[in-house]
């Protein structure tokens, strides 16, 4: 079963196309990186050239894919998506790139996931507007160079550590993503309603926005699942007491943990007394991939507090403790 509060996209997603901001000034939070990219897109655009190559990272569901989308309309240029894992041959990727139309942005997720022999074919396309390929095999193989229209590579990952350096140098544009304050979500989701044509009162909204860890993605879903909820239950303006029944129906506690997060927080707790623990046990006896750890359940228990990580490994903090109703264990004589 898909865990309503997991922060990858997912079949249940598909109407959240609908809530997608269309323009920066629609785009709410993340105001650092919104200003520079005003700013390199407005230079970009009186210069008439392509704008640098973006590298967005952060946790799935903070507008990755959003963004770029923006960043291609606010050019005023095409875009093009693609992903990491999509491209098997760098004849794929060739392709893609020859067709491109001059200051087009090409948006290729999860970038992390690319063959290195793929990436072999990207440097000299983003550094020179160069391909080069290598048509026929053995004796009779030949190389052949050529020129691409100027153009903007989005990449984007969960993590910049998982890029290969020579890679991630060639971004002369950076951003990491960070998680959404509570505030910031209580716009989106109010926003959202709007949008959904459904009536949702301020402390509905700021219900669902401080149970959505961070991520807009969440707060769209769980905002989907309140509606259906109210309509179910005939109600017509959704509060706080509604959002919170449908909420609690759907096991997403008052912080927005689940099931899942909980049971991560009591495995430190109860078989590591707290901590430290790494996250490779963790991920074996969770019986989770360790990339689905660090990228999906941990950024929002790291940012809470509810889990430290430290050099040997995650120990529970002191709100994880109270979390689980639990204290922590006297400290060992040493
Ligand atoms: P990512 O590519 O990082 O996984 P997406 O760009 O697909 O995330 O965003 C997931 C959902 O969250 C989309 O429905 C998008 O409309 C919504 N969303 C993301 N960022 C914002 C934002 N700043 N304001 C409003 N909605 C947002």
């Amino acid at each position: 079963e898909e865990r309503p509060v997991s922060p990858v996209r997912a079949t249940e997603d598909a109407g959240e196309a609908s809530l997608r901001p269309q323009t920066l000034s629609d785009f709410i939070g993340q105001e650092g990186n919104r200003q520079n990219l005003a700013i390199f897109i407005e230079a970009a655009r009186a210069r008439g050239e392509a704008l640098d190559h973006v590298l967005l990272h952060g946790p799935p569901g903070l507008g990755k894919t959003t963004l770029a989308q923006i960043v291609a309309r606010e050019l005023g240029v095409g875009f093009r998506a693609t992903s990491g894992p999509v491209i098997q041959k760098s004849g794929d990727l060739a392709a893609i790139l020859t067709n491109l139309q001059p200051r087009d942005v090409l948006f290729i997720d999860e970038i992390h996931r690319l063959q290195p022999a793929i990436e072999e074919v990207l440097y000299p396309a983003m550094e020179d507007f160069q391909l080069d390929l290598v048509i026929g095999e053995g004796p009779a193989a030949r190389s052949l160079r050529i020129d691409l229209p100027p153009f903007t590579l989005v990449g984007a990952t969960t993590r910049s550590g998982l890029l290969a350096t020579p890679l991630r140098d060639r971004f002369g544009i950076p951003l990491r993503l960070v998680l959404y304050t509570p505030d910031e979500l209580r716009v989106i989701v109010a926003r959202g309603a709007r949008l959904l044509g459904f009536d949702l009162t301020e402390d509905g909204a700021h219900e669902i926005a401080r149970r959505s860890r961070g991520t807009p993605r969440i707060a769209g879903r769980l905002l989907r699942r309140v509606r259906d909820f109210s309509a179910v239950e005939g109600r017509g303006q959704v509060d706080r007491a509604i959002a919170d029944a449908a909420l609690t129906r759907l096991e997403v506690d008052h912080r927005g943990l689940d099931a899942m997060d909980r049971r991560y927080l009591r495995r430190i707790a109860e078989h590591h007394a707290g901590g430290p623990v790494g996250v490779e046990t963790l991920a074996a006896a969770l019986a989770e991939a360790r990339d689905t750890l660090e990228d999906v359940i941990e950024p929002y228990l790291i940012q809470e507090g509810l889990i430290l990580r430290t050099s040997r490994g995650r120990m529970l903090g002191e709100p994880g403790w109270r979390h689980l109703d639990m204290v922590p264990p006297p400290p060992s004589p040493e």
